[in-house]
């Protein structure tokens, strides 16, 4: 059934983690979402564009171009406000931008990693890997509407897949020397909460369970007869596949922030998947 699918994610895995039927619609059935109707949804999708053309915009800015003139693009309300929370984060994320861009040997923008995970390859694409003063910082451009808890960022695949493959798959950008967890931190930096980053460190005990349970995960996909439905309803309120399986038509109220904040995710059709169609 899996024969097809050739890496995982930490999209594809948290799918797997929160519905395995959306698993397969979206990464095995490759199923396009049903047309977008209602007005939530539209506006849903404008606000996900433009987190797309944030993420852009500060790419361009720590490749070298001046501010000044990259400002010019942030051109919606959105963009605007964001754009300016990134250049007044005097302390984003503990380093100003001049100290990341004069102190840090390295910094690689959109780039993408990838290891073998048992028949897959595990890939993850990363907003930016700050290297240098012997510690290597991931960082993750947000632009969620609410702030999520420390707690569940903690717990989401994103959070541990991103730091695990950075150990396993990093050398080359460590003069060819594993980093290890300790050496390990990533970054969440939001851009409507530009003083409440989280930051999570990273041991070698977590590393071991991460792996572990990567390793886990994907011999549980391999070997997969069915992948059924989600007992869990509230999975369900924003999932753009409700239509197939007869879990109403209208997307429901957020009832938390969490959940408002996965219905975003889950609208993110975001550049990692360029990097598994790669692959
Ligand atoms: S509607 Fe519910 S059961 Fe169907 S794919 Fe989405 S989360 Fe899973």
């Amino acid at each position: 059934m899996t024969e097809s699918l050739r890496s995982l994610s930490q999209s594809s895995l948290q799918d797997y983690n929160d519905c395995q039927r959306r698993f397969e619609l979206r990464y095995i059935q490759h199923l396009a979402y049903p047309a977008i109707e209602s007005e939530p949804a539209l506006e849903n999708e404008k606000h996900q564009q433009e987190g797309e053309y944030f993420h852009l915009l500060v790419q361009q800015h720590l490749i070298g171009i001046p501010a000044e003139q990259v400002s010019k693009l942030a051109n919606t309300d959105n963009l605007q406000r964001w754009w300016e929370n990134y250049i007044n984060a005097k302390d984003l994320t503990g380093f100003t931008h001049r100290a990341l861009r004069e102190n840090l040997s390295g910094l690689y923008t959109e780039i993408t990693l990838s290891a073998p995970l048992g028949k897959f390859r595990l890939v993850a694409k990363y907003d930016l890997i700050a290297i240098g003063n012997d510690k290597a910082i991931i960082f993750d451009w947000k632009t969620y509407r609410k702030r999520p808890k420390n707690e569940w960022l903690h717990i989401r695949w994103q959070t541990r897949v991103y730091r695990a493959l950075l150990v396993q798959a990093g050398a080359h950008l460590n003069g060819g020397k594993s980093f290890t967890p300790e050496q390990i931190e990533m970054v969440y930096w939001f851009a409507d909460f530009p003083t409440e980053p989280a930051k999570f460190i990273y041991t070698a005990d977590q590393y071991k369970r991460d792996w572990d349970a990567l390793i886990k995960i994907s011999d549980e996909i391999t070997n997969a007869s069915s992948f059924p439905k989600t007992d869990d309803l509230s999975k369900c309120s924003y999932c753009p596949y409700r239509s197939y399986c007869d879990r109403g038509i209208r997307a429901g109220d957020a009832a938390d922030a969490e959940l408002e904040t996965e219905s975003e995710e889950l609208f993110d059709i975001n550049f990692e998947q360029i990097g598994e169609i790669a692959f």
